[in-house]
């Protein structure tokens, strides 16, 4: 065990898996095997600036556990990136490709760097040294990267040209998230979103109410909130408030999301909207409404404001914005919490479609692409729903316990090599 250095984020996550274990009576193989991450690879290496000064930065690449598949996570480009965050990331990864049931592990990987400050050529060179640093992990069949904070499509275009050049072709599906020129998947940008989407309506389905009906508050505008909230928009919802981080809007008779969307793209906030009430994130946590979609960061609902959440439904786009102490609370008022590791998949799941057509060098329309994702969505929230009436627990623990479940049954399978 990799005690002393073990802290934190990475902890919390891996006593959670733990726990799942133990109710569901884990062979005690496979629960000491996922507390913890297989491989863990840190990179210090230089890159020259543009004012031709050299600097090292540090890296990582973690692979938590790859018993169903090759490893997928993307890279994180932050300054307070750390490796304890990168463990539990990757970790968080495992459990979401077991729950929507797609044949891959968990990974993530991250480098400690700050790039709004950076050039597009200092970022080239970065990348391409970090990507060249973690050759030895990462590749189509063994562990797959892809976009998160601080990276995009072109920083994933350069690490698989870097890639490609080590081995003297072209293999595109070395990463995810790709330009659509070189082997991108239509519908990644929305796919985030697009799945909180899906979840609405299964669980709106699931609790005999109304989508077209629905009122829908949305914390974050970013990528996630501002797809899903358009998509809302478009099953007939009426959108009465979003935020981002400068604080929110409301409007009870509905937003005009179109507009607002264009206001956002010309002003960089939605604050200032003319048909719209000011307010602030803490009170948008706390509007009535049917479905609630926080989609910003992490820690938003706590103890704290969890009491006066009056949401019927909560999608969760953003990774972990309830606490385990807000959980409670809100199982408790009858608030059906839809949990991270399934509701913010649609990401990943396109990242596998995409790893698929790469791999096949065959490209699906948008249609194709965003039914597959359906399909796959629809399964996962009615395996959880499933578990969760079955076993009489919350949709959370029933998400990792349908996860635990099949990374434990695959890692017996396999047995232990030697
Ligand atoms: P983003 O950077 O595009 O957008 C984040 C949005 O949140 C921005 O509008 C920002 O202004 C807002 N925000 C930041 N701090 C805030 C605060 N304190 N209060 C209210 N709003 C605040 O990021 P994103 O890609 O949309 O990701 C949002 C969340 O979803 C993150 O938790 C991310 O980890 C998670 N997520 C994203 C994806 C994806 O495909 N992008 C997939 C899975 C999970």
């Amino acid at each position: 065990m990799s005690a002393g250095i073990r802290r934190g984020a990475f902890e919390t996550i891996t006593e959670q898996i733990d726990t799942v274990c133990e109710k569901m009576k884990v062979d005690e193989t496979c629960r000491i095997r996922l507390r913890e991450c297989e491989r863990e690879l840190i990179v210090h290496f230089p890159v020259r600036m543009d004012d031709g000064a050299v600097r090292v930065f540090t890296g990582f690449r973690v692979v938590h556990n790859h018993a169903r598949g090759p490893a997928k996570g993307g890279i994180r480009y932050h300054p307070d990136v750390t490796l304890d965050e990168v463990r539990a990331l990757s970790a968080r990864m495992t459990l979401k490709t077991a729950v929507v049931n797609i044949p891959f592990g968990g990974a993530k990987g991250a480098v400690i760097c700050d790039p709004k400050m950076m050039s597009l050529n200092e970022l080239e060179r970065l990348t391409r040294r970090y990507a060249s640093e973690i050759t030895m992990l990462i590749g189509p069949e063994s562990d797959i990267p892809a976009p998160d904070v601080g990276t995009n499509p072109q920083i994933m275009a350069w690490i698989m040209d870097t890639y490609s050049m080590g081995r003297g072709y072209s293999v595109p599906a070395v990463t995810t998230g790709k330009p659509l020129e070189i082997g991108g998947s239509k519908g990644r940008f929305e796919a985030t979103g697009r799945g909180c989407m899906i979840i609405a309506r299964m669980a709106t389905k699931h609790l005999d109410l109304d989508l077209s009906e629905a009122t829908v508050v949305v914390q974050g505008f970013g990528n996630v909130g501002s797809a899903a909230t358009k998509l809302l928009a478009r099953e007939g919802c009426r959108i009465i408030g979003v935020s981002d981080s400068k604080g929110g809007v409301y409007n009870p008779k509905g937003l005009d999301v179109e507009d607002l969307l264009r206001y956002k793209k010309e002003t960089s906030s939605v604050i200032g909207y003319k048909a719209a009430e000011t307010i602030t994130n803490a009170e948008l946590l706390e509007l009535e409404c049917d479905i609630l979609v926080p989609a910003a960061i992490g820690d938003q609902i706590t103890e704290n404001n969890a009491p006066s959440v009056k949401a019927r439904i909560i999608i969760e786009g953003a990774n972990g914005p309830t606490s385990p102490e807000a959980d409670k609370i809100l199982y408790d008022k009858g608030i059906f919490v839809v949990p991270d590791i399934l509701a913010n998949t649609g990401g990943v799941i396109i990242s596998y479609l995409e790893w698929v057509q790469s791999l096949q060098s065959f490209f699906w329309d948008e249609a194709q692409v965003n039914d597959h994702l359906q399909k796959i969505m629809t399964v996962a929230f009615d395996e959880v729903v499933e578990t969760s009436q079955e076993e009489k627990v919350d949709l959370r623990t029933a998400a990792y316990m349908v996860a635990v479940s099949r990374i434990a049954t695959a890692m017996t399978l396999r047995g232990m090599f030697p």
